[in-house]
């Protein structure tokens, strides 16, 4: 019989994922237990390599390995310039431009004369340690006599017109997740945090730090936290849903930003996933922070590699339990992952949990049913006798926990769940009896403690932003906000693409995915990535939905017609398909 799964967590890992994981049946890891009796290792830093060498087949890491380079200020910055020259400055231009200093001091000084001396409208920069967060040791300047800096630090333009609410200026934290890199599978959560600066923003003290930086950790000390700003209200931070509701007040047409947002997700993954070892035992949280300008252009401003899962107000609890239980449904635990002792296990098939340095191809599981004994378990150099041996049984005996096999077994078990085919006692003893997949991985449309902006609101008070409608003529949906709940059905179980491929689920709560999101990024993600596909297609897809036609030249492939994708972003999103087909 399976027994409870259980949990590990480490440095600075959150106190509300303990309390969710407890609340769903699972136990904490202690010193009672073998060395390998855990299924989710969490921890707030990065894994040693060996940990990921040495991981059993039940076993998973909150982290996957080599993802510094979108997560270090100065390697985002550094991974973004390649790619914008190799795949062109248009399409990577979601960045302010940037310069690692000191290595850069000489490009940044010939960049600033130009742009100085051509006596455009002023210049602002703003300078950030590469290995601090939470706004610590941040400053903006316009002039250069004004850089001091005693650490490796990034120089960046500032975007000095930022998109306002009442006169205070906000970023986006979006919670994306990598569920695998090999093949990249991505999803974004319809939640997410609006952090707010907690003074009016002003150019003329650039040295207000309440007033230019949104990071909750520096808006809490400020003296305005508490007060009811205008609009804004108390606290600085808002929901996502209240953010939309906001935009929606204000006649924004607000799909061309998210679609956008999508974009700089999948563009920045891109600049690393080629290189990440694939290792399907991990799962990874990113927070991307978008600041939006006034004219509704997002920036990427950093990726985070542990965003906080503290609860410091309101929003927070109404977004981040939500979030943290959704990853939870989408690690796809299933009853294999509770016999960690193999006693009980059938022999199905041998997956590897690590490919060692080099990006990998990960076999479907029909293939690795056919892999001999010794290529699954290609790390165990330097185990302990006894763990070599129960890494070898296990191999042979375990299902792969992340392998299309495995996946779709999960998913069926969520949604005949959702159809009520399935017995819930099985369910519950794997999940917990308070499993959100329990009942409602479906979908989640309200929040507790999510309040209504009134429609009566003014306008957003922002130089060209008033009444701004980008281009897009053709976002031909539903209207979410007319008091209809009814969300657009959209196909919930894993499909297999005519390529015989498994699609991951279009959703799992309120995880969107949005990679792949077409047939051709299904197949140009499978073996090795193919960016140059991918990009094609993300400008394909960003084309069809502004004009809201599908393309006529091609016709709708026999792929096309097969693969589903909700449209990220809306609250209750419609398919991508009915974006492109406007009744
Ligand atoms: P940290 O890791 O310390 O949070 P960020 O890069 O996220 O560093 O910057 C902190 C804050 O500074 C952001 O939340 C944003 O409000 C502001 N900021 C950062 N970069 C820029 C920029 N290029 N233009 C305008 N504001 C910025």
């Amino acid at each position: 019989m399976a027994s409870s799964l259980v949990f590990r967590l480490h440095d600075r890992a959150p106190e509300l994922l303990r309390d969710v994981l407890l609340e769903r049946g699972w136990e904490e890891y202690d010193g009672e237990r073998e060395e390998e009796d855990w299924n989710l290792y969490w921890r707030g830093s990065a894994f040693r390599s060996s940990e990921y060498h040495n991981l059993l087949p039940w076993q998973r890491l909150n982290h996957h390995p080599k993802t510094v380079g979108i997560t270090r200020k100065d390697c985002l910055a550094r991974n973004l310039r390649r790619m914008r020259a190799s795949c062109g400055s248009s399409l990577y231009d979601f960045s302010p431009s940037s310069f690692i200093l000191p290595n850069d001091y000489t490009r940044f000084l010939a960049e600033y004369d130009k742009l100085h001396l051509t006596g455009g409208p002023s210049l602002y920069w703003i300078c950030k340690p590469v290995d601090l967060s939470r706004g610590r040791g941040i400053f903006v300047f316009q002039d250069i006599k004004d850089l001091v800096y005693d650490c490796s630090v990034i120089v960046q333009r500032y975007v000095s017109d930022p998109l306002l609410i009442s006169g205070y200026k906000f970023d986006l934290r979006i919670y994306v997740c990598v569920k695998s890199f090999h093949p990249l599978t991505v999803y974004i959560h319809q939640e997410g945090l609006v952090r707010f600066a907690t003074e009016k923003y002003s150019l003329s003290s650039l040295r207000n730090l309440f007033a230019h930086l949104t990071n909750s950790s520096i808006n809490k000390l400020g003296p305005f936290y508490r007060a009811e700003k205008e609009r804004v209200g108390r606290g600085c931070k808002w929901t996502m849903s209240k953010f939309r509701h906001f935009l929606h007040s204000q006649d924004v047409d607000e799909l061309p930003l998210w679609q956008r947002i999508n974009n700089i997700v999948t563009l920045t993954l891109l600049t690393i996933a080629p290189s990440v070892p694939s290792c399907p035992n991990c799962v990874e949280l990113f927070g991307f922070d978008i600041l939006v300008d006034a004219r509704l252009k997002p920036w990427l401003l950093e990726v985070n590699y542990s965003p906080a899962l503290t609860l410091d107000c309101p929003a927070d609890v109404s977004v981040k339990r939500g979030l943290i239980s959704d990853l939870i449904d989408l690690m796809n635990y299933t009853s294999t992952d509770g016999l960690r002792d193999g006693a009980n296990q059938k022999p199905k098939c041998k997956q590897p949990c690590f490919h060692g340095d080099r990006p990998s191809y990960v076999p479907t599981s029909s293939q690795t049913q056919t892999l001999p004994l010794l290529k699954t378990v290609p790390q165990s150099k330097g185990m302990n006798p006894r763990r070599r041996a129960l890494v070898a049984d296990q191999s042979r005996r375990l299902p792969p926990v992340n392998s299309n096999k495995a996946c779709a077994a999960g998913v069926r078990i969520i949604n005949s769940t959702a159809r009520k085919t399935h017995s819930d006692e099985t369910l519950n003893l794997i999940l917990g009896s308070r499993s959100r997949t329990n009942a409602s991985v479906v979908n989640r449309h309200t929040r507790p403690g999510e309040t209504d902006v009134s429609p009566k609101t003014p306008e957003i008070r922002h130089p060209r932003g008033l009444g701004f409608k980008p281009s897009a003529v053709a976002w031909k949906l539903p209207n979410i906000y007319s008091g209809s709940r009814v969300p657009v059905t959209a196909p919930l179980e894993e499909t297999t693409a005519p390529t015989g491929q498994d699609v991951p689920p279009v959703r799992v709560g309120d995880f969107i995915r949005t990679f792949p999101f077409n047939a051709a990024t299904l197949k140009a993600s499978r073996h090795k990535l193919n960016v140059k596909v991918v990009v094609q297609e993300l400008h394909k897809l960003t084309g069809r939905l502004t004009s809201g036609q599908s393309d006529e030249a091609e016709g709708t492939k026999k792929g096309e017609e097969d693969f589903d994708s909700l449209l990220w972003g809306p609250k209750d999103p419609p398919s991508l398909r009915q974006c492109f087909k406007p009744t």
